[in-house]
This record gives structure tokens, sequence and C-alpha cells, in this order.
């Protein structure tokens, strides 16, 4: 057996006529950037998210870079985020002028703890120090306590962002990440929930003035069709034609697909429910979990990572490095211990191959060997 992590081969194969008619549309068009295809993704994106806007980027670091432009941070503010994440929840804040404060984690969820939320934000109060917003990563495909998280930002005036880059379609009571906070970024990186031939991203929000503002921001500060008229300064991180056009086949399947891989982590579950060793994922209270990734928490990490390689499994460490520890984040100040919940998960997580492709054959042959590591 030979199990990637994701099988992007197997899901080409199940829409390659689809997605290569399309390509030869755009290409047949020879409309490359801002075709017609990016503003009919934008609003089928917009209306899956059931948020007013879309607005198409690069790829999910420029999103939330694009969205913390428009809270014109000064030096010095802080903007809280988890430190168990992928470093773009905290570079869009450095990237917009701010400086990210970490916050620990629910070892149960491994999303952003809003006890320890509110404490850290009343404590940088408390020292004069100026705080403006959080960044709440709906982290392995499913949401914070938005409810917990929206009630701190309103006690203590601060902005919500919602880094939704893994939670393509992950509700909090029913309703859809996208619609929570001022603005939610999404990346369609290859192996996300909806994922493009390449780097891709967008903003979702309600709010008209920021989707105004990265409208222009993601192209040069131009306002809509305005060639040489440049209201601000912004960047060039537009969304391909031809992504636009894979992406509109990829979302007509990506409800679909996310009910396959809720099934696919119950079928993980039954098989693993056994092995006393593993701890399985947590669905957090009121989320709509859609298991980007399906993540155990384990003794011995290591050691099965590697058994599971000797057996053609491929697994992943989502994330191995906490960023309070990395070194790009030295100038902080943070030390091991400082985040005790993150740093115990980097040393206990790992994640199983799921995805919409992977066969109840091969679950069963991936927990099979989960459970050999373990009677050994
Ligand atoms: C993938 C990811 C991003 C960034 O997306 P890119 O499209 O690769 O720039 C941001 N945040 C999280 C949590 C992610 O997983």
């Amino acid at each position: 057996m030979n199990i990637p992590l994701m099988n992007l081969k197997a899901q080409y194969a199940k829409i390659q006529d689809e997605i290569q008619q399309a390509v030869n549309r755009v290409l047949e068009s020879a409309n490359f950037i801002m075709g017609p295809d990016v503003a009919e993704f934008e609003s089928e994106f917009a209306r899956f998210c059931r948020a007013k806007h879309c607005l198409s980027v690069a790829n999910g670091t420029d999103a939330l870079t694009i969205v913390l432009k428009a809270f014109e941070l000064q030096p010095g503010d802080r903007v809280l985020t988890a430190a168990h994440t992928f470093i773009a929840s905290a570079e869009c804040i450095s990237h917009a002028g701010g400086v990210p404060v970490f916050v620990d984690i629910d070892p149960q969820t491994y999303l952003m703890d809003s006890d320890k939320l509110e404490a850290k934000v009343k404590e940088l109060k408390n020292r004069n120090i100026p705080v403006k917003g959080i960044v709440a990563v709906q982290l392995f495909g499913q949401p914070c306590d938005m409810d917990a998280i929206a009630a701190i930002a309103e006690r203590y005036g601060l902005f919500v962002v919602e880094d939704a880059a893994q939670a393509h379609g992950a509700e909090y009571k029913g309703k859809r990440v996208g619609g929570f906070g001022a603005a939610a970024t999404f990346s369609f990186y290859p192996g996300k929930n909806l994922g493009a031939y390449g780097d891709a991203g967008a903003i979702v929000t309600n709010d008209d003035k920021i989707a105004r503002l990265a409208e222009m921001y993601r192209n040069h500060g131009r306002a809509r069709s305005m060639k040489y008229d440049h209201e601000i300064e912004g960047f060039n991180s537009r969304l391909d034609t031809l992504q636009a056009a894979i992406l509109r086949v990829k979302l007509k399947y990506l409800e679909d697909w996310n009910a396959i891989r809720i099934q696919n982590a119950a079928i993980y579950n039954s098989y693993l429910r056994d092995v006393p060793e593993v701890t399985l994922p947590v669905v957090a209270m009121n989320a709509k979990h859609v298991y980007y990734v399906y993540t155990i928490r384990v003794p011995h990490r290591d050691e099965l990572k590697k058994h599971l390689e000797a057996n053609g499994i491929a697994t992943g460490i989502y994330y191995p490095l906490p960023l309070h520890l990395q070194p790009a984040y030295r100038y902080l100040g943070y030390s091991r211990g400082s985040l005790p919940g993150t740093e115990k998960a980097a040393v206990e997580i790992l994640s199983l191959p799921l995805d919409a492709e992977i066969s109840r054959e091969e679950i069963s042959y991936v927990c099979a060997k989960v459970a050999d590591f373990f009677r050994k």
C-alpha cells in the first residue's frame, strides 16, 4: 500500500474532463488577467460562504495581509492570534505594521482558548499596550468559539478577522465561516479543502468598506476599471483567470467532498476508538468540522510516524514548531514554557491521510498499522 496524505491525482482523475474544458476555454480566450471567470468565481464563493463580498487574491497570505492593512495599524499595535498555526496567521500582522501576540490553545480542539485570549488582552491593556484586533484561526477545519471571541472583541473594542484557510464550509452554530468578524480570508493552496492548481486565495466580507479597500489593494490601488488611476499604493495580488476557472469547477464539488471528509473522519474514529493510546479529534461545541486534516494525539509520535512511513503511509505534523518558538519571532521574547498547551500538542499530534478520495480499505489499513504499533 502507498497512501498519500491527500490524493490530488485521484481527485483530478475524477474531474479531468471538466477541468480541461475550463482551462481550454481560458486559453482560447487569451484573457489571463481579470477575465470573466474571476468575477464569476467571486460571486459563487461569496454565495457559498453566505457573505456579501468575495475578492479573490493571489494566495491566502496576501488575503490576510490585505485585510489587516484595512485596519491601519500603528507601530506597536498588538494583534492576537494563535501560535499553533501556519506562519501566515502572524506574518500578516507584521506586514500590516503591527506586532503579533500569541495565545495558547484549548488542548482538546487545538483552537485558540478564548479565556486565555481575554486574559492576554487584559494584561496588555493593564500595561497600557495598544491592542487592536484578533486573528481567529479556524484550524484543521473547525471554527473557534466565535461568540466568545465576538464578546471579547466587543468588550475591548477589537476587530476580528477569521483566518479560514483550513475551513471552507465549516460552520459555527449553523453559520458558515466567512461571516464572523470584519472579514475572513481563505487559501486555495492545492491541498486545502478547495484547492487551485497553484497559489490562490480570497477575502470574504459583509463590510462594504473593507471590500472596496481589498479590491484596490489587490490591484495596485486601482479603483475598478481605472487602469492608471491609483488611489492608494497596493499590491499585484490578483487571482489568475486560469485558477478562477479551475476553482469554479471544484467549488461545485466542495459541499459533497466536505461531506465525504466528515464520513471518512467518522470511519477513522470507529477504528481508532479501540486503541487506548490514541486521542481522537474533538469537534468543538457548536462546530461543524470539515476535516482539512484528521489529527490524532499520541505518545511516541515520532516513532509512530516512522512506523507508518515504513508501511507506505504518509503523515503530517501541523505544526512541529509553534510560531512563538520560531527564529522569526525570537525578537518577541517568548521561550519554551510560554504556551504550554501549544508546545505539548506540537510533540504529540499526527495527521493521518484524509480527503474525499481515500477508501474505507485504506483507512482500515492505516488504523491497523497504528494499532500494531501500540501493541508492540
Ligand atoms: C494555508 C494557510 C494560510 C496561507 O495560505 P497560502 O495560500 O499558502 O498563502 C494561512 N493560514 C493558514 C492557517 C493556512 O493553513
